[in-house]
């Protein structure tokens, strides 16, 4: 039997007083917690991060909280992160902004559809972030392959992607959320209490895979009605949602959000072509 914050992810001993959250809203927190049912609803203890250098707490990560006699909860400190995600800012002028905390595997979800969301440069820039990402393993997700015509050049292309980031330890599944083409690879990596997170530019298709995954919409997806290659984005609240079968999904802000591109320099792996799909 696993307590509810170690179905959760909680790894670490003593669950007293230690809570995961689920989603941030402003100065408002959701977390979970042993004895907490559903989901409190917390505030930073103003005293407890008036340091500079006091860590914030961000969705995924695990806080010590208590309650007051009012039963309001109060967070007191995020714990350490086992992994995370940042987007650095090169001229050190920024402090790092931190995209996702404590996650087993990342997904780099990029689109192989007509909305030209593929670069072997956006996903270089988003490999080399998270290089130095702590215990968790980065996966590729080429998503929209119902977009590219099927037959020998599609294969090729899938197979040489991979390659050239195997060369790298990087693993690259080739999926349609839509068909439900190479989901069963997928599906490996969504294990009960590992947290997967998912990040990639909006649109791409990360709510989708979610949502397919949980047999019902848990996160919003683009306002889109058909299965396009053009999606709008609605991705804008980092959310964890524990799926049916016991694994943890986070989802992220979009890469747009963020504004990271051209500010990683990096060194493009060898084999690996920019291409554009029709
Ligand atoms: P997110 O912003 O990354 O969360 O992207 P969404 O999940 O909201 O998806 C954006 C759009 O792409 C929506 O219109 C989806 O219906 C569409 N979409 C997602 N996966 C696929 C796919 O495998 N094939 C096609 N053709 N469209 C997809």
């Amino acid at each position: 039997m696993f307590s509810r914050i170690e179905e959760f992810g909680w790894r670490g001993g003593d669950a007293g007083g230690v809570g995961r959250i689920t989603s941030a809203h402003g100065d408002y927190y959701h977390l979970v917690a042993n004895g907490v049912e559903g989901e409190a609803l917390a505030r930073k203890k103003k005293s407890a991060f008036r340091a500079p250098d006091a860590v914030k707490p961000i969705t995924g990560d695990f806080v010590r909280f208590r309650h007051n006699a009012q039963g309001e909860s109060f967070i007191l400190e995020v714990l350490p992160r086992f992994s995370r995600f940042e987007r650095r800012d090169p001229t050190a002028k920024r402090k790092a902004q931190t995209l996702a905390v404590n996650f087993d595997t990342l997904f780099i979800v990029t689109s192989l559809g007509e909305d030209g969301d593929y670069s072997p440069e956006r996903l270089m820039r988003y490999t080399s972030l998270a290089e130095d990402m702590g215990e968790a393993e980065a996966v590729i997700v080429l998503n929209k392959l119902d977009l590219v015509e099927e037959g020998a050049a599609r294969t090729a292309l899938c197979e040489s992607i991979a390659q050239s980031w195997a060369e790298r330890g990087v693993n690259v599944l080739a999926v349609s959320v839509a068909t439900g083409e190479g989901m069963d690879e997928v599906r490996k990596y969504f294990v009960p209490r590992k947290t997967v997170a998912l990040v990639g530019s909006s649109g791409v298709g990360k709510s989708s895979l979610v949502n397919a995954l949980a047999g019902e919409e848990w996160m919003a997806t683009g306002e889109v009605q058909e299965w396009s290659g053009r999606g709008r984005h609605t991705t804008t609240s980092r959310e964890l949602v524990r799926l049916p079968g016991g694994a943890l999904a986070l989802d992220t802000p979009g890469i747009r959000e963020i504004g990271m591109v051209g500010e990683v320099d990096f060194e493009m792996p060898k084999g690996c072509v920019s291409h554009r799909f029709r």
